[in-house]
């Protein structure tokens, strides 16, 4: 008998779970309150990597000069940067609208979705109607949305969010960024680049990444001239005339400062959307802060309803992580025997430079008692990154001492976010270092700083003395 079932939210998780269950044969019900493609496709992923292509070309044209090239009087329009996103954002939800639609098995319906029971779903449609569905199986993907500090003067004008500052067309002159998580630190370095001058205040570099890289980031951030506090919260923001000031305290210090600006962006987290699902009815647990509770399906505490990237309680808030997710728990409802190994799965961060990491930290290898052997190749040795202009930044490789296994990879440096992925799929696949010295790498390229960083676990590294 054919399965039905109810997919709520098509995000990167939602959306791409029911394709999944429509090419296995399963009768879909995707149900969007807002736009196809979630916060991902409309207000994350995409609409940031416009600009910080924008960023990156604002960056080239003020290095012109190194090239040889003279560039005079260049200047960001505001409102094309805009119209640029809306049409890449565009381009993409739309093939996504019509990839869904080429699947008769996929019903897409727009309206906001709630639980009555394990097996029904209640939409409330867009033209005022209610419709209830009878489905075998629930996968609730409905993403999380930003969320405020309890910092004093949040709710003053001029104090935005991630969402906010994509629909503006201005460039701030002044621009503080509170927060340095991805998206604080993306934000700060991309609009750096763009023309404000950024002040980031971050109560720290990154989670759980290595310690080397969040002592070099704020160097590379100052380099771009960007004001960089870290071991810093904001504690109060004041309205003074047309500018906002924040007062931030040091963490560790009986110090305080205080800095003004135009707009002050709070990029302190995001939390999990729950309101309106019925979740507390229906049984499902969850919190507030940290999202619905899951166990290693991703199935949640009521029998047959799942929930999918950024809403469950596993705080991975990645696009690839939710769609992992999904893919997974249509194969396993539709009989499939699926494999999702959650320790390993590439994290990237979009400032200038790029910064990536796959797998185990120094600092987690030690934790784990975890004899090892590392290497660090620089790209002011590789031929392709000096020819870019782009020598800054390294390759770090950790490996088992015992078995030669690759353990963990952090990469700042160019196009560091392609690169990690030959260092994943080594991970993912428990492949030790002579899967990448048996593999000859083209020249010149930025992956040969990969594979010298490998050669370098066992002193075989050419160019790197
Ligand atoms: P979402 O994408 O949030 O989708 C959930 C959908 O559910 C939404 O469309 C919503 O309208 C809908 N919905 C909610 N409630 C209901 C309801 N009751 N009924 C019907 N529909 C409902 N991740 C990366 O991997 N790479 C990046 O470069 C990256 N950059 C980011 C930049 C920014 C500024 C932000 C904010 C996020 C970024 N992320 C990035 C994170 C990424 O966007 C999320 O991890 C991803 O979108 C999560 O997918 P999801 O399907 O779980 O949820």
């Amino acid at each position: 008998m054919t399965k039905n079932i109810a997919v709520i939210g098509a995000g990167p998780g939602g959306y791409v779970a029911a394709i999944r269950g429509a090419q296995l044969g399963a009768n879909i019900y995707l149900i969007e309150e807002r736009e196809v493609g979630g916060t991902c496709l409309n207000r994350g992923c995409i609409p940031t990597k416009t600009y910080f292509r924008n960023a990156e070309i604002m960056r080239t044209l003020r290095r012109s000069k190194e090239f040889g090239i003279t560039v005079d009087n260049f200047k960001l329009d505001g409102k094309a940067l805009q119209e640029r996103k809306k049409a890449v954002v565009g381009q993409l939800v739309g093939g996504i609208e019509k990839l869904i639609s080429s699947y008769k098995n996929i019903e897409f319906i727009p309206g906001r979705a709630s639980i009555k029971d394990k097996n029904t779903i209640v939409v409330n449609l867009k033209d005022g109607e209610t419709r209830e569905i009878s489905v075998d199986n629930i996968i609730i993907a409905t993403g999380s949305k930003p969320t405020m500090t309890e910092t004093k003067g949040v709710d003053l004008e001029g104090v935005i969010t991630s969402d906010d500052l994509l629909e503006m067309e201005e460039i701030p002159e002044t621009l503080i960024v509170v927060g340095g998580g991805v998206i604080g630190l993306e934000f700060a370095s991309i609009y750096q680049e763009l023309g404000s001058q950024v002040i980031l205040l971050a109560s720290r570099i990154l989670k759980n990444v290595d310690m080397e890289l969040t002592r070099r980031l704020p160097i590379f951030f100052k380099k771009q001239g960007m004001e960089t506090y870290v071991d810093i919260r904001a504690k109060e923001i004041i309205k003074e005339g047309d500018k906002l000031k924040v007062i931030a305290r040091y963490k560790n210090k009986d110090k305080e400062i205080e800095v003004v600006g135009d707009k002050v962006l709070i990029a302190s987290g995001r939390g999990p959307v729950v309101e309106g699902l019925n979740l507390d009815k229906v049984g499902i647990e969850y919190d507030n802060h940290k999202g619905i509770k899951v166990n290693e399906h991703f199935e949640t505490t009521v029998e047959g309803i799942y929930a999918i990237g950024d809403v469950n309680d596993l705080g991975i808030q990645l696009a690839h992580v939710a769609s992992s997710q999904g893919i997974y728990v249509m194969e396993r409802l539709m009989g499939l025997t699926p494999d999702i190994n959650l320790d390993v799965y590439p994290n990237c961060v979009f400032t200038l430079p790029e910064v990536a990491f796959v797998g185990l930290t120094e600092e987690q290898l030690k934790e784990k008692n975890i004899d090892y052997i590392s290497s660090k190749f620089m790209f002011a040795a590789n031929g392709k990154a000096l020819s870019l202009g782009e020598g800054e930044g390294f390759i770090k490789v950790f490996a088992s001492k015992e078995d030669k296994k690759i353990l963990g990879i952090t990469i700042v440096g160019p196009h560091a976010n392609d690169l990690i992925h030959e260092g994943a799929l080594v991970i993912a696949n428990d492949l030790k270092l002579d899967a990448i010295t048996r593999t000859i790498h083209a020249h010149p390229t930025l992956s040969e700083a990969f594979m010298e960083a490998v050669h370098g676990l066992e002193d075989k590294a050419i160019h790197m003395a």
